[in-house]
């Protein structure tokens, strides 16, 4: 036990000394100034190259989101996921340890040994595919979905809706990283500036009121048009459980037949069914999903929903 209070107490002082360098000190893969930039960036753009012209610079729900970025980026990470991570990598290595087996008995490729490009490329193909998976189950497990709700409730989209989210979703989403990560073996993916970076930006211009589909290579690539479909209000009927999935990359939905725009999806409304009664504010949609029980939520949003 005393072990898991020092990787507690190593976490926080380091994680805190980290955020405190990335503040007060300027460097490229500066993830803090990284983050505003990015935003700063996409927002100009949805000012030059406005989708929806009407919607306001700061439309509903800006300052709400702005908060939401900062607090999932970084203290959501100092409050809980490097401590939940850390830990997690402990007791893993500790029930493997029990029956004689180490984590690199499991390595099956080490990306380190090949080209750093190609390794790139393989971790970033392989924990993209992870996450779309990882969305199907926040759609399709009641109670996944009480969390992820918090991002479906947005009704007016901008870029900065890209990180509302509970707290929740990154544990969900990390856990199922952490296995086919650790077969794979070599670097943190999200470790890696470039990567990191492009993620940021892709999941930024999909939440952005731009009309974006980058042509021919939407079919890679997720985008604005695309990822607008999957915070539709009422879905199709062969889909109850969501459309569009992608995360950063949109190929795993053509390929498994989740892919779903039928029209320009510019003024569609976004949401679920019962979103009127959602709660507004931050702490409200942190406590939800916590004191909901699943069964009493909304679920299915298909159009057979709407006519019935
Ligand atoms: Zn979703
Ligand atoms: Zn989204």
């Amino acid at each position: 036990m005393e072990k898991y209070f020092q990787i507690f107490k190593d976490s926080y002082t380091g994680y805190f000394h980290y955020l405190w360098d990335e503040i007060t000190r300027f460097h490229w893969e500066n993830y803090f100034y990284g983050l505003i930039a990015v935003s700063l960036l996409v927002w100009v753009l949805e000012m030059i190259f406005p989708w929806r012209k009407n919607q306001k610079v700061f439309r509903k729900d800006f300052w709400l989101d702005t908060f939401y970025m900062f607090f999932n980026f970084f203290l959501l990470n100092l409050i809980v996921l490097i401590f939940l991570s850390n830990a997690a990598a402990e007791v893993f290595n500790d029930i493997l340890g029990l029956i004689g087996l180490q984590l690199s008995d499991f390595e099956l490729l080490d990306v380190d040994a090949l080209p750093y490009g190609l390794g790139l490329l393989v971790f970033f193909l392989i924990s993209d595919f992870v996450q779309w998976n990882t969305h199907r189950l926040l759609h399709r497990v009641p109670f996944l979905w009480k969390f992820h709700q918090v991002h479906h409730s947005v009704k007016e989209m901008g870029f900065a809706a890209h990180l509302r989210y509970h707290w929740m979703e990154p544990v969900v989403y990390k856990s199922l990283l952490y296995i086919p990560l650790a077969i794979i073996g070599g670097f943190e993916v999200q470790d890696v500036a470039i990567v990191h970076f492009s993620a940021l930006a892709i999941g930024h211009l999909n939440h952005a009121n731009l009309g974006w589909d980058y042509g021919p290579l939407r079919y890679i690539f997720n985008n604005p048009k695309m990822h607008i479909w999957h915070h539709a209000k009422v879905l199709p009927k062969h889909a109850q459980y969501g459309v569009n999935f992608g995360i950063s990359l949109s190929v795993w939905d053509y390929l498994f037949k989740t892919d779903h725009i039928p029209h320009d999806g510019r003024d569609i409304e976004l949401g679920f069914e019962g979103d009127e009664t959602f709660p507004q504010g931050f702490l409200g949609q942190e406590i939800y999903p916590l004191k909901t029980k699943p069964h009493n939520i909304p679920y299915v949003r298909n159009e057979d929903r709407s006519a019935t």
